[in-house]
């Protein structure tokens, strides 16, 4: 498997091999339309006790934070290859540490939405095992999520390339008006970079190992908020459809999965996951 992020590609391989671990009902099976019952998904989240969520830009878009892609995404305004690539990045930092500087202060104030809440509660209820995020922005942690695996890093740290000295992001962002790009306390240089990762990178292979694992092991696999294009990320639901998990999909726009769905619950995350959540919470 390509361990690093590419930028957007549809599809994705069928991933071969492995036991089918899903316990699975007649009424569940993909017959290629996909219900978009909200019941139907609280039975299936409601039965499952090792459920994973998969979760993309689109659950913390709610928080104030924008996705990348989507009707509103950052995309449309900036090129992610100049923006978030590590080849621009090593190349030169400036682009990248400018359109962050104008985007921390939003990511600062987020707070954690009802959908984030919904998935702790989901957790601490025994229906999931845990989240598997693309987000860097540290919103299911502070929601209570306690089985977190954050793929693509978290931007709250930034690291030295030169030295690995490393820095809280709000400090960075406290020079970085008379700093562009900003200069590393310890040795000087100038290549001070999140510890997100960018495009280009090796994802963490423990996170990714840890992903899969979740996945494999999964009775359900619940995607929220994601355009699911960035690989390898997107391969870990692909993995646990694959291996026989009942899929239920929650985004404001169709997804290339959606045909795999149990069902597919189109809007907002904020809304229907506190919705999924209560359904289930009251029918015990
Ligand atoms: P994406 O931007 O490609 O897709 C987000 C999806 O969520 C879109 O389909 C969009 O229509 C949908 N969406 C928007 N608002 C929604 C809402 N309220 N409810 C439900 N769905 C909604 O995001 P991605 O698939 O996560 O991939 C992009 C990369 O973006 C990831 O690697 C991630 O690291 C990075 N990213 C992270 C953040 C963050 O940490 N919050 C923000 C932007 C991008
Ligand atoms: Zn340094």
């Amino acid at each position: 498997m390509d361990p690093h992020p590419t930028l957007p590609h549809k599809g994705g391989g069928k991933i071969k091999g492995g036991v089918a671990c899903a316990e699975r009902r007649e009424s569940d099976l993909v017959t290629g339309v996909p219900s978009t019952d909200l019941e139907h998904a609280a039975r299936l989240v409601r039965r499952a006790r090792r459920g994973v969520a998969f979760t993309g830009a689109g659950v913390s878009a709610e928080s104030g934070i924008r996705t990348f892609r989507g009707q509103d995404g950052l995309w449309k305004q900036y090129d992610p290859f100049k923006t978030a690539s590590l080849q621009h990045f090593l190349r030169d930092p400036t682009i990248y540490w400018t359109v962050s500087r104008e985007r921390w202060h939003t990511y600062q104030q987020a707070q954690p939405n009802p959908g984030h809440h919904a998935l702790a509660a989901l957790e601490a209820a025994g229906h999931l095992a845990g989240v598997v995020t693309q987000n860097t922005d540290g919103l299911h942690r502070q929601a209570g999520t306690q089985h977190l695996v954050e793929l693509h890093g978290s931007g709250r740290t930034v690291r030295c390339l030169d030295c690995g000295g490393i820095e809280p992001r709000a400090e960075v962002q406290a020079r970085l008006g008379r700093e562009m790009p900003p200069i590393c306390r310890v040795c000087g240089q100038r290549r001070l970079k999140p510890m997100v990762i960018f495009f280009g990178e090796s994802l963490p292979p423990s996170a990714i190992a840890e992903a899969f694992e979740l996945a494999r092991a999964c009775d359900l696999m619940l995607v929220v908020g994601s355009t699911l294009q960035v690989y390898p990320a997107a391969e870990v639901p692909r993995v646990a459809v694959e291996l026989g998990a009942p899929l239920v999909v929650v985004n404001d726009e169709p997804t290339p999965i959606d045909v795999e769905a149990a069902v597919v619950l189109q809007g907002r995350s904020g809304e229907i996951l506190p919705a999924l959540q209560a359904m289930i919470t009251a029918g015990g």
